[in-house]
């Protein structure tokens, strides 16, 4: 039977991977700060299923003490300050955890387990401020932000030790990919959540933004840029590409995405349409929240993933989208219930 450890596991990605992996069998350890795992978690409901290994990876020892407790045959470092818009406020913690975090794992990996397979969660932020497009793995990068500088440093590291240890260090350079499990701040899981509140009658939302302020105020959504637009997939479907990667011959760079581009507005109009809502209405650009250098449009070409892995994904933008809304209304009315009660 494999062992994985699965770094992050209480975020959206790991708590995915760690159902496939238990579904395929594997004995799964997952990494996490104790006070997030006795939180309310997205992995909660795997508690029994999984090993724990406690640790934090901006801690020196934490990450090799778990490899020499878990054995792992393979590990899935997921874990990451993943806010790409509030890594200016947090730049040095993204750096500790994204990069310095990263190193050590795979320092560790040389050290105390040579053999063991790794997947790295490289990002299409790393891409930047894109001057081709689409993006496939030889596109150069062009940081736009801390958290895509931070990535670029354990992706890069992930090649030298490739080549220069002959460790087997995967990179998938992920696209967006989201999913009910997202954390509020994520602009797609907003969108749903205004949607919802929509929906609802909720005209001044019970969750605040990143700036503190309700996300929706006196009946409106308050975004950022509303001119972007992103390749969006499904969170579900892509844990499926990470686990193909290390079960390849030989380790390699992926770019995992859908290859379709949508804008804001399609997504705005997709969540609210699914309530019977027009966004126009709901909707509005705040300039408090525009990062102060914006990402290109990412756009995925995943062709080497289709040929190479056999990976495509599923769940369309559509569906995606609705299955987030509806999640939504889900939570909103559940906490509505508990707040009555
Ligand atoms: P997520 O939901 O935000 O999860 C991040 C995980 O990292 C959480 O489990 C978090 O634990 C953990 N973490 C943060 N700081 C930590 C620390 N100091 N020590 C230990 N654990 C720590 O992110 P995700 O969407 O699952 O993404 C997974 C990975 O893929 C991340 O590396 C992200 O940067 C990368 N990625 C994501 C996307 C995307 O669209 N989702 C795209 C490209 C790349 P807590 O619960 O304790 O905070």
């Amino acid at each position: 039977m494999k062992r994985a450890l699965v770094t992050g596991i209480t975020g959206q990605d790991g708590s995915f991977l760690a159902e496939l992996l238990l579904e395929k069998g594997y004995t799964v350890f997952g990494f996490a700060r104790r006070d997030s795992w006795f939180g309310e978690n997205n992995a909660t409901h795997l508690k029994g299923s999984i090993e724990l290994v406690f640790g934090d990876m901006g801690e020196g020892l934490d990450i090799s003490n778990a490899i020499l407790e878990s054995e792992p045959d393979e590990i899935y470092n997921l874990a990451s300050q993943s806010r790409p818009a509030e890594s200016w406020a947090r730049a040095p913690e993204t750096l500790i955890v994204n990069a310095l975090g990263t190193i050590r794992l795979f320092e560790a990996v040389r050290h105390s387990r040579p053999l063991c397979r790794v997947y790295q969660a490289s990002s299409s932020e790393m891409f930047g401020q894109v001057r081709t497009s689409p993006q496939n793995e030889d596109t150069p990068l062009s940081p736009a932000n801390p958290y895509a500088a931070a990535k670029i440093y354990g992706h890069q590291m992930a090649r030298i030790y490739r080549e220069s240890y002959g460790l087997y260090i995967s990179n998938g350079i992920l696209f967006n990919h989201e999913s009910e499990r997202r954390p509020l701040h994520f602009l797609t899981q907003k969108v749903a959540y205004g949607a919802a509140c929509a929906a609802l009658g909720i005209d001044d939302s019970p969750d605040r933004n990143e700036v503190g302020v309700a996300i929706v105020r006196e009946g409106k959504l308050a975004l950022g840029n509303l001119e972007i637009a992103r390749d969006w997939g499904y969170a579900g479907d892509f844990v499926g590409a990470m686990h193909l990667m290390l079960q390849q011959d030989k380790p390699g760079d992926f770019v995992i995405g859908t290859g379709k581009l949508h804008t804001l507005k399609e997504l705005c109009q997709t969540a609210y349409a699914s309530v019977g809502f027009d966004w126009r209405e709901r909707v509005v650009s705040d300039v408090a929240l525009t990062r102060p250098l914006e990402t290109g449009q990412l756009l995925a070409d995943p062709t080497k993933a289709r040929e190479v892995l056999g990976w495509t994904p599923k769940v369309d933008f559509d569906a995606l989208i609705k299955r987030m809304v509806k999640a939504q209304i889900a939570r909103l009315e559940q906490r509505v219930k508990v707040e009555e009660a």
